[in-house]
């Protein structure tokens, strides 16, 4: 369990990552986190980036209707604009915003602003997702918290992919994703391709345009 750092004099903020793969519990711990700097007086404040819209726009909600109110922005450059005064910074679904974020996570941190940053740290390709290994590699405090193997019930860490679309981003995840362990994770790409050919395609078509 994660506990509050109190540093006597502490000039600067400090960044926290809370990363791991769906179903894991990063929104939940994103938000205990958050409820404890309240009771702690502390002026919080919470964004996320505009794609995700699953939900309610004003609210960062977690799987067990456990909500918190955030904003949601385009872009990490707003942050700076918009939290004047906070005492700790709290950013969700982090792996969807811009590679610029890390830094601009950095310049608050020197501003004195604690960050808490919670996101997915793979995609469902098993690839490092977005700003997420920067973030990772420029933070004081890193907790990867996880899920549990749909299949065998050890613990997970990759988010498997039911769904044969090819986009990085698929809204609506509880449908469209299991949480598995590496083995399952592995396994179900292996079928997946002997059964469904056609995805191998897909995605290496999608990755030559990329490249
Ligand atoms: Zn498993």
């Amino acid at each position: 369990m994660f506990l509050e750092p109190h540093f006597k004099g502490q000039r600067s903020g400090w960044i926290e990552v809370i990363c791991g793969s769906m179903f894991s519990g990063k929104t939940e711990e994103l938000i205990r986190r958050l409820k404890r700097a309240k009771i702690a007086n502390q002026k919080v404040e919470i964004f996320k980036p505009k794609i995700d819209t699953r939900y309610d726009e004003a609210k960062v909600v977690s799987h067990d209707a456990n909500f918190i109110l955030s904003t949601p922005i385009e872009h990490s450059s707003r942050l700076l604009e918009l939290t004047e005064g906070v005492d700790v910074i709290g950013i969700d679904e982090a792996q969807f915003f811009d590679e610029e974020l890390p830094d601009n996570c950095q310049r608050l941190a020197l501003r004195g602003t604690r960050i808490i940053v919670a996101g997915l740290d793979m995609d469902f390709r098993g690839k490092p997702f977005g700003p997420m290994p920067n973030l990772l590699a420029v933070a004081e405090y890193i907790t990867k918290v996880h899920a549990i193997c749909q299949h065998c019930g050890n613990l997970a860490t990759h988010s498997y992919r039911l769904s044969n679309n090819p986009d990085t981003v698929v809204i609506g995840e509880k449908d469209a994703y299991e949480a598995r362990c590496r083995t399952c994770y592995h396994m179900g790409n292996i079928l997946d391709l002997r059964a469904r050919p056609d995805r191998k395609e897909k995605e290496g078509a999608k990755e030559r345009r990329l490249a």
